[in-house]
């Protein structure tokens, strides 16, 4: 999922956040939402489909306010319905918040049943809408959003970046691993880069984290927390830092207040597949661009797994960086193989396998001038269930190709994510049921490589605090690839993902 906030009084915010969420729309297409707050109450509009299929320019026209979350939904836990959308909008008494989540929480099926027991409804059967309803129960009866956010934090288990409004405050904060990313940015006005005094003064700035560049909130007209940087830039605001792990931010007119909600994981564990898949490449996480991790992936791709041959191609989207990189390191020239028809939404979102595979083939078309008579190496990012290099190398043998050589930019997919991204039940990796000569042979290929979990690591740039050697997570979570897994799921959950 995609996870909006913004806070500018002075600003049209829900057309921000609609931009937001446009730029964060490979994240989800399943559903999109958005909530304003206006000083006296929380309004929510949310729906299925894609951003442009759920706000109308009028829609956008009647949310109005101060400060405003987004989501866009890439389901994982909880049935794709209208209730399952978000953000989640939680009336306990009198305290009204929307909620909006990114990732998976894994313990929320007893405390969903201990909330029901109290007298609190549940419209869907959301790992995130027990999360809103959870804060909702401990606001009211601590009267302190604050602390019913870190009540919170301190019961559930998971992955999780969230933004939240109440009428006049926005908060963002992080699971203590931060397995799911989040980034503040701060909005400028134009020609305002210089920091005005009268601004200062003029605007209160009582922040308990005033540090660095938030301490210049004089200068900025708002505040921004979204999924990734490319949020950022598409409404002109500027990367601040990251929301750290366990960290809950709370933005009003007050000024921007920081709080370690839960300590911080003595190891931080982030999505790894952010960098080899789920980002945008224009994106910068820990500091290094998205496009330039893949590409080095792609370079330390060519010097694990060499190859003898004619052309270098990439799966679009994801697999183009890399296969520059290998090119690049392999002396092979890169050319253009495949044509993607850019309307088609992402394949694997898709809900049934039979739609999948439709789905590759009204995606991707080979360019068969370029193909004919080559020896190529093909690159994407991942193999997950093997429906998609299936079709493609038989298209690209169709195609004229004299030799398909497959390599994939990441390690074999061998565990179930948990924490957000929905790599399904181990039964359907093909990678825990196949050795590598099998999937080879299943996909039609003439040579098959991955990129080692070490190769892998070494391309991207260091994060949170390191255990040092012998520690397994790295400062990433790469559990899907390791099985080492940072949070630990109860066996009721985790069950029916090792069918
Ligand atoms: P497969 O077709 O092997 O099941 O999945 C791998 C393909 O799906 C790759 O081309 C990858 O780019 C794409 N893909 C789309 N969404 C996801 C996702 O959430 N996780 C993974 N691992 N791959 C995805
Ligand atoms: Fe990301 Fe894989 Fe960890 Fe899931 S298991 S959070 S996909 S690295
Ligand atoms: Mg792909």
């Amino acid at each position: 999922c995609g996870v909006f906030g913004v806070w500018a009084p002075e600003r049209d915010v829900a057309r921000l956040t609609y931009f937001g969420l446009k730029a964060l729309q490979h994240r989800g297409q399943e559903s999109a939402g958005i909530a304003v707050g206006d000083g006296g109450t929380v309004m929510v509009r949310k729906d299925l489909g894609l951003i442009d299929q759920v706000f109308t320019d009028a829609d956008l026209s009647t949310l109005t306010g101060q400060l405003a979350i987004g989501h866009v939904r890439y389901g994982t836990a909880g049935a794709k319905s209208w209730e399952a959308a978000q953000p989640h909008l939680s009336t306990i008494n009198d305290v009204i918040i929307a909620l909006a989540h990114n990732g998976t929480l894994v313990n929320t099926d007893e405390l969903r049943r201990q909330l029901i027991e109290l007298g609190v409804p549940f419209l869907s059967n959301s790992d995130s809408e027990v999360a809103a309803k959870l804060i909702g129960y401990f606001t009211q009866r601590t009267h302190h959003l604050r602390e019913g956010i870190r009540k919170t934090m301190e019961l559930v288990r998971g992955g999780y970046a969230m933004t939240l409004i109440n009428e006049q405050a926005l908060y963002a904060f992080r699971d203590p691993y931060g397995i799911r990313p989040l980034v503040l940015g701060k909005l400028v006005d134009e020609g305002l880069d210089e920091v005005d005094p009268s601004a200062v003064s003029a605007l209160p700035s009582q922040t308990d984290d005033a540090s660095g560049d938030e301490g210049a909130l004089a200068s900025a007209s708002g505040w921004v927390v979204a999924s990734e940087t490319c949020a950022l830039d598409i409404v002109g605001a500027r990367y601040v830092r990251d929301i750290r792990p366990g960290e809950i931010l709370r933005i009003s007119a007050a000024g921007l207040v920081s709080e370690q909600g839960v300590p911080a994981a003595a190891e931080s564990a982030e999505c790894i597949f952010e960098q080899v898949y789920f980002a945008r490449p224009d994106s910068i996480m820990g500091g290094k661009s998205v496009y330039a991790c893949r590409y080095d992936m792609g370079r330390r791709l060519a010097q694990e797994n060499p190859v003898d041959a004619d052309m270098v191609i990439g799966v679009p989207d994801s697999g183009l960086p890399p296969a520059e990189g290998f090119a690049r390191e392999s002396g092979i020239p890169f050319g253009e193989g495949l044509i993607k028809n850019r309307y088609v939404a992402r394949t694997f979102i898709a809900p049934t396998q039979e739609l999948r595979a439709m789905g590759v083939r009204m995606k991707l078309n080979p360019l068969r001038d370029n193909i004919a008579g080559k020896r190529l190496v093909v690159i994407d990012d991942s193999i997950v269930r093997g429906t998609t290099m299936v079709q493609l190398v038989k298209m690209l043998r169709q195609a004229g190709a004299a030799e398909v050589h497959v390599r994939i930019n990441s390690p074999e997919v061998v565990w179930p994510c948990f924490y957000g991204i929905d790599t399904d039940v181990q039964a359907q990796l093909i990678s825990a049921n196949k050795s590598v000569e099998e999937i080879c042979a299943f996909i039609g290929a003439d040579s098959l490589g991955f990129l080692s979990v070490e190769g892998l690591l070494a391309c991207l740039p260091e994060t949170g605090v390191s255990a040092g050697a012998g520690c397994p997570v790295h400062g990433y979570c790469t559990a899907c690839f390791t099985g080492v897994y940072p949070v630990a799921i109860p066996d009721s959950f985790g069950r029916d993902k090792f069918m």
